[in-house]
């Protein structure tokens, strides 16, 4: 084909329908990329580009491949909001980066919600049912990392009666100094809790 000649309308349509699902060779994708060089688009052709976009994904799930892959990707990584999850943790400032990756991990979300069904979602100091509700670990987190997903081991408090219990906030920090001896000792004993 001569440089400069174009198509002709019904060659075209002849050429479009011979690619429809095809994928595109690559050397054609590259010729199309350089071809699109520095060349912007109108803001009409970047609705329609978005548009097709989400037609075109309208539906698509990842493989099973792709989910693992996402998933082993995101394991042991530290949240992008870990930021913002300090700020909220502030009164629970004596969270390690590695609670706070528990803390955000699927299993630790399994167990709250586990914790707050067994309950009933229902506060078990003042019995108040819903509202902004804590799945407390009774064996605190810190010194019991056995039973951080132990149900037996979880109650549903609502925000105030956390705030009075030992271990909130900067008590937790004294309370586990006082206690770190004495669960080293409780443990030798084998303090015979079920998990
Ligand atoms: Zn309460």
């Amino acid at each position: 084909m001569k440089k400069g000649s174009k198509h002709s309308e019904e060659s075209r349509k002849k050429l479009s329908l011979s690619h429809k699902g095809k994928p595109m060779l690559p050397q054609t994708r590259l010729a199309i990329l350089k071809a699109n060089l520095g060349r912007k688009c109108t803001d009409e052709t970047k609705r329609k580009i978005g548009l097709a976009n989400s037609v075109a994904l309208k539906g698509y799930k990842h493989s099973e491949i792709t989910k693992q892959k996402i998933s082993l990707s995101k394991k042991g990584k530290l949240p992008k909001n870990i930021d913002s999850i300090k700020g909220w943790n502030k009164g629970l400032g004596n969270k390690t980066p590695q609670a706070l990756i528990i803390r955000n991990s699927l299993e630790y979300k399994l167990w709250r919600k586990a914790v707050f069904k067994r309950d009933n979602w229902t506060c078990q100091e003042c019995k108040q049912k819903g509202g902004e509700l804590h799945a407390d670990h009774i064996k605190p987190f810190a010194l019991f990392p056995e039973l951080r997903f132990a149900i037996n081991n979880g109650r549903t408090l609502c925000v105030s009666c956390h705030r009075n219990t030992p271990t909130w906030g900067h008590k937790s920090r004294i309370y586990v100094k006082n206690n770190r001896c004495d669960n080293v000792q409780r443990r030798e004993g084998n303090l015979g809790l079920e998990i």
